[in-house]
């Protein structure tokens, strides 16, 4: 990687360059191995100068956002794993259009005090707008399929392309980014011009409902497991009495059965090793094959 790394630092800052960087400091679990080379991306010409010098030397790329729906295996990532610092919000009437790298509590609460109703569920989702726009991401009834309109995104021949509502296949915890290597930049969100002080009450009972019901204070990915139609995963796993169960400092929250958490030291073995008991208990009790939401990445 040396070789990769020299040309990097050609056009990117030495600080924005880091090797053998610990993937546990870019998740929001505090697990994973190190990445060869990680950089934090600041604009568009940095992003095709990294994606065309990955190509033309046939080295893996990935993309992260807030590493708050991702566990980063042991041995870490090999090849570039890049971070998007693009963080531009232009908002027009109720229209806002939003760079990737912006994270969700920041940009709900610049809708709210733009009068902004549409981003409330948003609120306590960890992540950024590229994750959120990649998983769909959701909650209390509220999901970026309803308010996204269109999605800028780079694909791998370094064509900047913009899709519509439609075209991102948008479903449960999914979108077609999740099908391609394309990387988001931005996205164009429409929202409903409404009042301060209700979309404020609003986000503080979704908080409120967090903090009561989520393992907030430590290490998570959130929750685990998608949702099977009307099959709630924490219930089941609740059901099946796992809640508490541990491997290591990895451990199936007391609070919030659908989420493992972190307490202290877990491995991301460790977590695999419960996902997989979790898989295998409900399967055996309830006859449901639950599907993780989380994404793996690493080397194996
Ligand atoms: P990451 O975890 O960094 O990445 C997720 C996937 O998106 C990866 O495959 C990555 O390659 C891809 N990706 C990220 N950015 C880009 C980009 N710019 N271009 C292309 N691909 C990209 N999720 C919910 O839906 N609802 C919730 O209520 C919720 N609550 C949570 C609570 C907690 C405490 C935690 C820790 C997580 C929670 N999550 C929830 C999960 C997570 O926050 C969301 O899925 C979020 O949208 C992930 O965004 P991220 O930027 O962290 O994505």
């Amino acid at each position: 990687m040396e070789d990769t790394y020299n040309e990097l630092i050609k056009y990117i800052d030495k600080e924005r360059v880091l090797v053998n960087e610990p993937m546990s400091k870019h998740t929001t679990f505090k697990i994973g191995g190190p990445a060869d080379v990680f950089v934090i991306i600041n604009n568009l010409e940095e992003l095709k100068a990294v994606l065309k010098l990955a190509k033309e030397n046939n080295v893996d790329l990935t993309c992260i956002g807030n590493g708050s729906n991702t566990l980063v295996k042991d041995k870490g990532i090999r090849g570039i794993t890049i971070k998007l610092n693009l963080k531009e919000i232009t908002i027009d009437d109720n229209i806002i259009k939003v760079e990737a790298g912006t994270t969700l509590p920041i940009l709900s609460r610049i809708a709210c005090e733009n009068n902004l109703s549409g981003l409330e569920f948003a609120c306590g989702i960890p992540g950024s707008v590229g994750g959120a726009v990649y998983m769909n991401a959701g909650a209390h009834g509220g999901e970026f399929k309803d308010i996204v309109t269109e999605t800028t995104y780079l694909d791998e021949n370094l064509n900047i392309k913009t899709i519509s509502n439609e075209e991102h296949k948008f479903s449960h915890r999914h979108s077609i980014f999740a099908e391609t290597n394309d990387i988001i930049i931005s996205t164009t969100l429409q929202l409903q011009k409404s009042n301060k002080e209700e979309i404020l009450q609003k986000m503080q009972t979704y908080l409120e409902m967090r903090i009561e019901r989520q393992p907030i204070g430590l290490p998570s990915a959130g929750s685990v497991f998608k949702r099977i139609d009307d099959i709630i995963p924490a219930e089941i796993i609740d059901k099946c009495g796992l809640k508490g169960y541990n491997i290591g400092d990895a451990c199936i929250s007391e609070k919030h059965a659908g989420f493992i958490v972190n307490n202290g030291k877990a491995t991301a073995e460790e977590v695999l090793e419960i996902i997989e008991h979790i898989k295998k208990v409900v399967k055996e009790k309830y006859n449901v094959s639950l599907e993780p939401e989380i994404k793996i990445l690493g080397e194996d």
